[in-house]
């Protein structure tokens, strides 16, 4: 185990071949509000140059984006066994 491993309070174990998380484009690229960007609190989601921009990689898994799109854009799944973010502490 690197010591930066041991140092870490998350970890993640990236799943490059399932996005837990995708969000429809088409409603995004319409989207009025955007409240993805400021719910997320791992910085997830970002607006560049007006486009929304979503990394599934930093997830923290905490669920609060498929609560806050209200206009049915984010499909949410658990991340596939062994994937996606370990926290040291539970
Ligand atoms: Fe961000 Fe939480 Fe949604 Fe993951 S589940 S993208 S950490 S709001």
């Amino acid at each position: 185990t690197k010591i930066e491993d041991r140092l870490s309070l998350l970890n993640y174990k990236i799943d490059k071949s399932y996005e837990h998380i995708t969000v429809n484009h088409d409603i995004c690229a319409v989207c009025p509000d955007h409240f993805c960007t400021f719910a997320c609190p791992a910085k997830c989601y970002t607006l560049i140059e007006g486009q929304l921009n979503f990394k599934y990689e930093d997830c923290v898994e905490c669920g609060t984006c498929d609560i806050a799109c209200s206009h049915g854009s984010v499909l949410w799944t658990n991340t596939k066994g062994g994937h996606g973010v370990k926290y040291k502490y539970g």
